[in-house]
C-alpha cells in the first residue's frame, strides 16, 4: 500500500482504497474517533487503526453506510467499538442476503489473494436508527438515504458543510439503482437541499467545487428522471424489456464506456419496478453477483 490518509478539514481524514476507489473516513474530535466504512484490505484497515492510535484517539463509533460487502469489512479490527447502521441493515444481512454477501466476500478474497485465519462474520450493529440520528463525535448527523441500498445512510456535518454520500454522487459511477428508483430520486431531492462545501462519495473523488457538487447532484437527478420517463413510456407502449433497453440506449450519462453495464441493470430494474413484465430472477441488479 503506497497510499496514506489525507486531511480534508480540521477533524476529517480520508483514506482511499485501491479497490473501486472506495473511501473511508475518520472524524477525530477531542480524543475520540468516528470511523466511516473503515477500509477493505486488511492492511488498509490496520493502517487506519494505526492512524487513530497515533492521534491518541479512542474509536467511539463505527458507521457502516450500507450492507454491501465492500463497506462492512473494517469492523472486525475494532472490537468493542459501537457499530451504527440504519434499521434496514438487519434485514439486508439476513436470510439469502447473508449467503449472497459472504459469497461476494469469498470471491474477492480468492481474486485478490486475501488470506484469513478464520471465516468472516458479517458485523451486527450495536445501534440502529430509522430516519435520522445525531453523533456527538464530530457533531455528525446520519440520514437514511435509500435507493442504492435499502439501508443506505449518509453522514452530514452541518457546521463544516461536509457530506459523506455513501454510494452516490460519484464522479466515476452513475447512480447504481440496486434498491429502488423512486427512493433514490427522493434521496437526491433531499440531498439537494443540503448546504454542501465538501462532497465525498463512497467510490471516486471528492470535490470542494460548488459547481461540481451542484452538477453531480443535478446530473444524477436528471438521469434518474429520464430513465423513469423513458421506461414508463415504453411500458405504456407495450414494449418488451429488450425494446425498452434499446429505447434507453440514447440516455446520456457519465463515462458511458465504464457505466454501460450498470445503466443496463438500471433499465432492467426500473422496468421491473414500474410494472414491466420480466423475470426478476434473470434481470436487474438483484440477480447479480459481485456488484458494489
Ligand atoms: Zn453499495
Amino acid at each position: 500500500m503506497s497510499q496514506s490518509l489525507t486531511k480534508l478539514t480540521s477533524n476529517l481524514w480520508v483514506y482511499q482504497s485501491e479497490l473501486y476507489f472506495t473511501n473511508s473516513g475518520i472524524f477525530l474530535d477531542d480524543g475520540q474517533a468516528c470511523l466511516i466504512d473503515p477500509g477493505i484490505f486488511p492492511q488498509e484497515i490496520k493502517m487506519i487503526k494505526g492512524f487513530v492510535g497515533e492521534k491518541q484517539a479512542e474509536p467511539q463509533s463505527l458507521v457502516i453506510t450500507h450492507s454491501h460487502w465492500d463497506h462492512i469489512l473494517g469492523s472486525e479490527f475494532f472490537p468493542g467499538v459501537n457499530i451504527i447502521t440504519q434499521d434496514n441493515y438487519l434485514k439486508e444481512i439476513s436470510g439469502g442476503n447473508e449467503t449472497h454477501i459472504l459469497k461476494q466476500i469469498k470471491k474477492w478474497q480468492t481474486e485478490c489473494e486475501v488470506e484469513r485465519t478464520q471465516p468472516f462474520e458479517i458485523p451486527k450493529p450495536d445501534q440502529t436508527f430509522n430516519k435520522e440520528m445525531q453523533l456527538s463525535v464530530g457533531n455528525l448527523s446520519l440520514f437514511h438515504a435509500p435507493g442504492h441500498a435499502a439501508d443506505q445512510l449518509v453522514v452530514y456535518q452541518a457546521d463544516q458543510g461536509v457530506l459523506w454520500a455513501a454510494d452516490m454522487l460519484s464522479d466515476l459511477e452513475i447512480p447504481f439503482v440496486s434498491d429502488n428508483l423512486a427512493a433514490y430520486q427522493a434521496t437526491l431531492i433531499m440531498l439537494s437541499t443540503f448546504d454542501i462545501e465538501l462532497l465525498i462519495p463512497g467510490h471516486g473523488f471528492l470535490t470542494k467545487e460548488k459547481t461540481d457538487i451542484h452538477t453531480r447532484i443535478s446530473e444524477d437527478i436528471r438521469y434518474l428522471q429520464e430513465l423513469k420517463d423513458k421506461v414508463e413510456q415504453a411500458i405504456r407502449a407495450g414494449f418488451s424489456l429488450q425494446e425498452t433497453i434499446e429505447v434507453c440506449s440514447s440516455l446520456q450519462y457519465r463515462h458511458p464506456e465504464d457505466n454501460a453495464g450498470p445503466h443496463r441493470l438500471n433499465v432492467e430494474s426500473a422496468y421491473l419496478e414500474l410494472g414491466g413484465d420480466a423475470d426478476p430472477a434473470l434481470v436487474g441488479w438483484n440477480k447479480m453477483d459481485g456488484e458494489s
